[in-house]
């Protein structure tokens, strides 16, 4: 039995893990590569799509999916399996990359970018609709604990892993000797609305371990709430804007809930908050629809089928760019939530704009700003911002806390490791070489008897 990782091996994206064994080949999480010159990269993949009996995908972030129209495209016969709730928003999230493969394509092609095969999207809408017909649905081990066969010889198994909503640890039966368990993405822990990662039950002697935060801590800070608490009412009480910079996926829900419990425990004035995203509206939407896999804290928070945690009076979704323009003119204290997250493109863009230069307004930041982004130049003090190629002085009250990681740190993704049963081979993932080096040497004063290994891209990794 062999593991191949062709993507997050000394990095955070692409994550692709090639599993073969006598008897059949599981690919773990197809996601395409981010960042600078990821395009190139993302045109074909590095193993034939002929050669894979069946996929599985932990969750839905284009960085563990985006690769998957590719891969049916070009000769994948078998079938894909995830939860539920990761189809539903994996097939928001592949349609929405499309769109943005063609905006690129269509940027190359007038400004005669590279060669004419560069001017071709990477993946269409009809790849997207394609590779969706493959996707079967398998429940969560808490909610069926049977095993599913997906190969031959190879069974599965998925574990909630708190990171966003259908979020899955796989866990393959590979042969009578060989269980592997995935962390896919592990989220942190007390969140709201997702559960904490789940720890399998079945003894799997690989474990294929991310480590995104393989070397720090979280600062923790259990005063998030109250500190947008403080910073809503502070720019209501001047009669402002108060824009929030949110990713479309996980963080404006996470917003939705927490603003929602303020007004109701009347913390916050009940001012109309507006999600201007139509990306964000729609995967709100599927969140919704899947309150069952909510944690048990949102059923006390909002108790009764009625008290519905994404939607309540003051809060809407734009749906047309006339409806979002028209934010700009309203009057009167509002908090619109858009992406995108750090502030380098999408809606968000225009709301700064309008809003940036006047004192009573806020720009309120609550996730991370990596550097070289809008977002960090703001959250750094900047007396003067660039927006759509012009110059913007920063008047606006910056409010920044990088609460609710979606990601678990190195001490909770040690207790996480040090609970999964029978564990002898460690196999790290998704993580800067800093982290990864850092975690191992952590693993292997925890776990002596325990195989480390740090894989290169495409360097296979045998099994006996
Ligand atoms: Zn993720």
């Amino acid at each position: 039995m062999t593991l191949t990782c062709y993507g997050a091996a000394g990095g955070v994206t692409g994550s692709k893990h090639l599993v073969t064994t006598e008897r059949a080949t599981v690919l773990l999480d197809c996601g395409m590569f981010q960042g600078p010159d990821a395009d190139g990269r993302n045109r074909t993949l590095p193993f034939s799509p002929r050669d894979v009996d069946a996929v599985v995908i932990s969750h839905a972030h284009a960085d563990h999916t985006g690769m998957l129209p590719v891969l049916v495209r070009d000769g994948f016969r078998g079938r894909v399996y995830a939860t539920a709730a990761t189809r539903d928003i994996m097939r928001l999230i592949l349609l929405d990359a499309a769109m943005i493969a063609a905006e690129d394509a269509l940027f190359r092609k007038r400004r005669a970018l590279g060669d004419p095969e560069d001017w071709k999207p990477t993946m269409t809408p009809e790849d997207v609709e394609r590779a969706m017909e493959r996707v079967d649905a398998i429940p969560y081990a808490h909610e069926s604990n049977a095993w599913h066969d997906i190969a031959d010889g190879i069974a599965l198994k998925c574990y909630d892993a708190g990171h966003i909503l259908g979020s899955a640890v796989p866990v393959l039966r590979l042969s009578p000797d060989h269980t592997l368990c995935f962390s896919g993405d592990l989220g942190a822990a007390d969140v709201p609305i997702l559960r904490n990662p789940e720890v399998p039950l079945e003894p799997c002697d690989v474990l294929l371990c991310e480590t995104t935060y393989g070397d720090r801590a979280h600062p923790s800070f259990p005063g998030a709430t109250d500190a947008l608490a403080d910073a809503v009412s502070r720019g209501a009480a001047r009669g402002g804007t108060i824009v929030i910079p949110a990713f479309s996926l996980g963080r404006t829900q996470l917003l939705i809930y927490l603003l929602h419990q303020l007004a109701d425990a009347g913390r916050i004035p009940r001012i109309p908050i507006v999600v201007d995203s139509p990306l964000a509206s729609e995967l709100t939407t599927v969140y919704a629809q899947y309150r069952d896999a909510y944690d048990a804290e949102s059923r006390s928070d909002f108790p009764g089928a009625q008290h519905v945690p994404l939607a309540f009076e003051n809060l809407r979704f734009t749906h047309t760019r006339d409806e979002s323009k028209a934010l700009n003119s309203a009057s009167g204290p509002m908090v619109i939530i858009s992406a995108s997250g750090m502030m380098t493109n999408g809606r968000i863009v225009h709301h700064l704009r309008h809003t940036i230069a006047d004192p009573r307004n806020m720009v309120l930041i609550t996730g991370f700003q990596a550097k070289g982004t809008t977002g960090r130049r703001i959250q750094d003090g900047a007396k003067e911002v660039t927006l759509h190629g012009e110059s913007y002085p920063v008047r606006a009250e910056v409010v920044a806390f990088d609460a609710f990681s979606a990601h678990a740190d190195q001490p909770q993704l040690l207790a996480w490791a040090d609970r999964v049963p029978g564990v002898r081979h460690a196999v790290l993932v998704h993580g800067e070489d800093d982290a990864r080096a850092a975690f191992a040497a952590q693993l292997a004063e925890r776990h002596p008897a325990w195989r480390v290994d740090r894989p290169l891209e495409g360097q296979p990794i045998s099994f006996t």
